[in-house]
């Protein structure tokens, strides 16, 4: 990263220059900042009245009889659920470029967290009648922030439940693999070309005709607070069929 340069001690000619590099370097720092201050506040300012809008739909629904209108509402509500998805990940993506003190760090069992996971995202799981299994063959223990624990797994899993087909099937494995443990998230979905392979770590890139509803942020997300960890996600097609192979690289174990 860029550091400062100091301006003691520089032949005459080129402090100045140094000044000048230091004073545009100060302008790009202020410009990110009030960039992501704004789309922090921006994302919070969304929350609510989307929120609003989501009740009111869902208080119009239950006075229409059912019929004719429940299409549009289906609609009406992806859409709602969409928008508060991006805020959520708007909202992340600008706490984790803010400057910051670590966040305190606990003992963090990976099996429980995975559960929790998994368990807080099956409402998706249901709507798209996706089928989720949990293995565990063992049981590891990662010192980490719980927040930056979970941004790694839900994202990587609310993936595999939005890109595996309809009735399709998702699989979370925690074993032990190449060494180490990792944690494995299986989908039956279309899988990632090759070709885009190197860019959907990338903010906002999203693989051509990839199915409606995402924002381009998760795995962005998802590396960011996996590699704070000591984590590294890697993506591969599946040679055993269709889909994604999401592997976590834990941590080794202290002691
Ligand atoms: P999005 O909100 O669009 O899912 P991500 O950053 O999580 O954003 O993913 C970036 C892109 O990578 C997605 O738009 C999609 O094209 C592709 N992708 C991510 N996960 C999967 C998956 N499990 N199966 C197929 N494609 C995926």
């Amino acid at each position: 990263s860029l550091t400062d340069l100091s301006l003691a001690r520089m032949p005459d000619e080129i402090a100045p220059l140094v000044g000048a590099f230091n004073n545009l370097l100060a302008r790009v720092r202020n410009a990110f900042a009030t960039q992501r201050r704004f789309v922090q506040d921006a994302a919070h300012e969304l929350r609510t009245p989307m929120a609003a809008i989501g009740l009111q739909i869902e208080n119009l629904r239950a006075h229409v009889p059912a019929g004719e209108a429940t299409d549009r509402f289906n609609q009406l509500e992806a859409g709602v659920t969409r928008a508060q998805h991006l805020i959520e990940q708007l909202l992340s993506l600008s706490r984790q470029d803010a400057p910051q003190r670590a966040m305190a760090r606990e003992a963090i069992d990976i099996e429980v967290l995975l559960r929790e996971s998994v368990s807080q995202l099956m409402v998706l799981a249901d709507a798209r009648r996706v089928d989720v299994g949990f293995e565990g063959s063992i049981t590891p223990v990662v010192s980490a922030p719980a927040p930056e624990l979970r941004s790694v797994f839900d994202n990587l899993i609310d993936n595999a439940l939005r890109y595996a087909p309809e009735g399709g099937v998702v699989d979370v494995r925690l074993h032990e693999a190449e060494g180490h443990a990792v944690v494995d998230v299986l989908d039956n979905g279309p899988g990632i070309p090759e070709s885009a392979m190197g860019r959907v770590f990338d903010r906002f890139f999203r693989v051509p005709g990839a199915a409606a509803g995402g924002s381009g942020l998760g795995l962005a997300i998802a590396r960011t607070a996996a590699e704070r960890n000591g984590m590294r996600i890697e993506l591969r097609n599946r040679d055993d069929g269709p889909g994604l192979m999401a592997r976590v690289h834990l941590p080794p174990l202290p002691g």
